[in-house]
């Protein structure tokens, strides 16, 4: 079979390096909101890749609307960092048994954008409401994995084999991580070779969809780190999952690539997967204090609406210090504001997606 998805395989790129905004920015004029607003554009625009679909141009040459939410106003009204009146997400219902999991997809082909660190801190979070919690390492860095303090050569089997070999069940790959109630299916570079192997292979797309049956019996939420590619590895990710949930970085160029991913997940739900949902977008190393973290907050809402969720991640160092530590941010600094941030956006996952 053939089909659009090799268009849009490109190079695995964890490293957040090609993607790092400018060192030296131009500044930005403030006084005048108007003009600050068509600079962000004219930023966007010089830095549009030329391969820029058409519907990527249409979300970025959108109209700024008049109602531009503005700091100022914010702090008079009870609105959250998206600009929209925060609501309260109420603490997730006990569960008397486990099982049935929504598999979600943390996907974005850009790397440094909070992937990993949201499957770590999400799935954290959700255990703290007593769910159980699968995690799979979906990307050949194996950054899931490290950060949860494995060692990649040290992995006597990892999803590869799952993937590969027939008889690997999920129980010789899947270990237990510092989280009582979350466990890991880990990964390592070997990962790479699958995404090779697969394009060869009777209903390539199904396999990890395949693997992890078992899985979906014995978890509430199963959660995929992605790798920063929409490669075969990622088709397979969205065509087992209910659920996409798309970490955003809040810098200007967060929108570059989005309808690329959009595609992807709409071709996916065509011809893989129709229950193939977007959970969420969520805003990640937010800055409320800079004019481009807020313009990016009001043009993702403008773009993506509700979709686009109430909790916002903030930018803090404490993520990559939790990422040394080997341990979500949870337990790393459980009174932090990061780990609020992920125990909210669990409760407000759960509001959208878990609950019923
Ligand atoms: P991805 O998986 O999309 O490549 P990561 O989750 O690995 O992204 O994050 C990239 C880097 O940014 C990591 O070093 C991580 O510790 C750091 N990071 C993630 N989220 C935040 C945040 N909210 N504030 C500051 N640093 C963050
Ligand atoms: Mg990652």
């Amino acid at each position: 079979m053939t089909d659009g998805f090799q268009g849009h395989t490109g190079p695995a790129h964890g490293s957040a390096a090609p993607d790092m905004p400018p060192l030296v920015r131009p500044p930005v004029p403030e006084q005048n909101e108007g003009d600050a607003v068509h600079l962000f554009q004219r930023r966007q625009e010089q830095d549009a890749p030329t391969t820029t679909p058409a519907e990527e141009l249409a979300i970025l040459d959108a109209p700024p609307t008049p109602e531009v939410v503005h700091a100022e106003d914010a702090a008079e009204r009870p609105l959250g960092p998206t600009g929209r009146p925060l609501p309260d997400f109420p603490v997730p219902a006990p569960l008397a048994t486990h099982g049935h999991a929504r598999v979600i997809s943390m996907c974005n082909q850009k790397g440094g954008v909070g992937k990993t660190t949201t499957t770590i801190n999400l799935g954290a979070a959700l255990v703290e409401y007593g769910r159980k919690v699968l995690l799979v390492d979906f990307d050949p860095q194996g950054s899931l994995s490290v950060g949860l303090g494995l060692n990649p050569h040290e992995m006597e089997h990892t999803v590869y084999n799952l993937l590969m070999q027939k008889d690997v069940d999920f129980h010789d790959v899947v270990v237990h991580t510092t989280v009582p109630g979350m466990d890991l299916l880990p990964s390592n570079i070997d990962l790479a070779a699958a995404e090779v192997q697969l394009v060869h292979e009777v209903g390539r797309e199904q396999t990890l969809q395949r693997a992890l049956a078992q899985a979906i019996e014995e978890y509430d939420v199963i959660l995929i780190d992605c790798q920063p590619s929409l490669g075969l590895l990622t088709v397979n990710a969205l065509t087992a999952s209910q659920g996409v949930l798309v970490p955003l970085e809040c810098e200007y160029f967060a929108l570059r690539g989005v309808a690329l991913l959009k595609t992807t997940i709409d071709k996916v739900r065509e011809r893989l997967n129709p229950a193939l949902e977007i959970d969420g977008v969520l805003g990640t190393m937010f800055d409320g204090r800079t004019l481009h973290s807020r313009e990016v907050m009001e043009r993702l809402v403008e773009a993506w609406g509700d979709k686009v969720f109430h909790t916002v991640i903030k930018r803090t160092v404490k993520f990559s210090d939790s990422t040394v530590a080997g341990e979500p941010i949870t337990s790393y600094a459980s009174d932090s504001p990061g780990a609020d941030a992920y125990r909210q956006l669990a409760r407000e996952v759960y509001a959208r997606c878990l609950a019923g």
